[in-house]
């Protein structure tokens, strides 16, 4: 293989400290890794599973020096942490998914400009380079239509629904807002899509890549709900999209864990909505229902390790726990009725403040076929719907 194998004992570093990176910090350490967590937020989920933990901006000079001189590689558990920041560690310690990649990911329009420009498939788009310009750019693409902004965004954050032109009108004044903050925006078709999808792949930096199965996503108000795994779709459609992510993967030369989502048209076709350079929301059921999680991929990448097999033990479904959720389970009742629900795991992130659309943690759900699962993920949602003081 390319590159050094980095071995058990040695430190990792992850930049970002919410729940994915908590998740990479436990499955590192259960390999026998040390990790440094460099996260601003002293309070983020992942400092508690750190060897060493860093809590300055990231900004901060000295604590680059001590964070490159300690990891012997290192990652980041999201596309938001700075390029500049990357680009800076990446000159003393070898970083994956590299900075390039990240700086091609993190804008929105700067990704989808690459992959239509490769000849990949994606909804149709047009940057807004002013708010004024919001109008001109629905007209070029035609509406309904969604508005998202370039950086920073998640979980459907940053975010407007634009059905008619009309609407244009209405959401200027948000932009005009942000636009004092030096925020750009791409406006994209909203695609009617039958299913939204997505797969996870894992790539070596010897080219070898192992795919996951894909798995079928459903979101409320921009935020995933819930995850089934396998997607209920004929297999000339799961062949295609593994071949698709391949391909994505393959020409960016991507090193890690990786996923694609996507959109699935009534006639089969598909569109790229967006790739992580990570593992992502709709992977945690791996943790349960596979021999090799997302995680350990993640740790097998960055350290040249082989990619494990990708084996799926159990029909799955992953449901996160958003905002008030976290309270329905943590009631005494609450806690028992989640736990009674046969094949259920409880992940609770431990985030101190309890925020509506905030991701405070995720029951998977295991069962011998999709019908049992999704039976028992009704069961999860009577539980949180009765317990919930929203
Ligand atoms: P996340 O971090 O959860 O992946 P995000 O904030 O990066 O989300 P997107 O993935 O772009 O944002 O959008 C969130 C959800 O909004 C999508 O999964 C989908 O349900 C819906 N959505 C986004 N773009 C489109 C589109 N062009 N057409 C239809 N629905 C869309
Ligand atoms: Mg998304």
């Amino acid at each position: 293989m390319t590159g050094d194998i980095v071995k058990p004992g040695a430190v990792l570093g992850v930049l970002g400290g919410g729940q994915l990176g908590a998740m990479f910090a436990s499955a590192a350490r259960r390999m026998g890794y040390h990790v440094a967590v460099w996260d601003p937020d002293a309070s983020a989920p992942a400092h508690r599973l750190a060897t060493h933990s860093f809590s300055q901006p990231f900004t901060d000079q000295a604590t680059l020096d001590s964070f490159s001189r300690l990891a012997s590689v290192a990652t980041y558990e999201w596309e938001n942490v700075p390029v500049t920041l990357c680009e800076r560690l990446e000159a003393r310690t070898p970083l994956r998914p590299s900075s390039a990649i990240l700086k091609i990911i993190q804008d929105r329009l700067v990704q989808k400009n690459y992959l239509s420009a490769q000849g990949f498939p994606v909804p149709a788009y047009a940057p807004v380079l002013s708010p004024s310009g919001l109008q001109d750019a629905v007209g070029q693409i035609g509406a309904p239509a969604i508005c998202k902004t370039c950086t920073a965004g998640y979980d459907g954050k940053g975010q407007w629904k634009i059905l008619q032109l009309t609407d244009v009108s209405a959401i200027e004044p948000a932009l005009r807002k942000m636009d004092r903050e030096g925020v750009s925006w791409i406006v994209e078709n909203m695609i009617p899509f039958e299913r939204e999808l997505s797969i996870l792949i894992a790539r070596d930096s010897h080219g070898q890549s192992v795919r996951y199965p894909v798995a079928q996503n459903e979101h409320v108000d921009g935020i995933l709900r819930t995850t089934i795994v396998p997607a209920d779709i004929p297999p000339a459609i799961a062949s295609r999209a593994a071949d698709l992510a391949t391909e994505v993967i393959d020409r960016l030369n991507g090193v890690g864990m990786f996923c694609i989502e996507l959109f699935q048209m009534a006639n089969g076709e598909l569109l790229i909505n967006e790739i992580a350079p990570r593992p992502h929301n709709s992977g945690h059921y791996t943790l349960e229902a596979c021999t090799v999680s997302q995680f350990e991929q993640q740790v097998r990448a960055l350290c040249n390790l082989p990619l494990g097999e990708v084996r799926l033990l159990s029909v799955a479904a992953m449901v996160n726990l958003i905002g008030q959720d976290v309270t329905s389970t943590t009631t005494s009742n609450g806690c028992v009725a989640v736990m009674t629900i046969p094949g259920a795991v409880l992940h609770l992130y431990g985030k101190q403040e309890v925020r509506p659309q905030r991701k405070m943690g995720h029951v998977t759900i295991l069962a011998d076929d999709a019908e049992t699962v999704r039976k028992r993920v009704h069961r999860l949602y009577d539980v949180l719907s009765s317990q919930s003081v929203r």
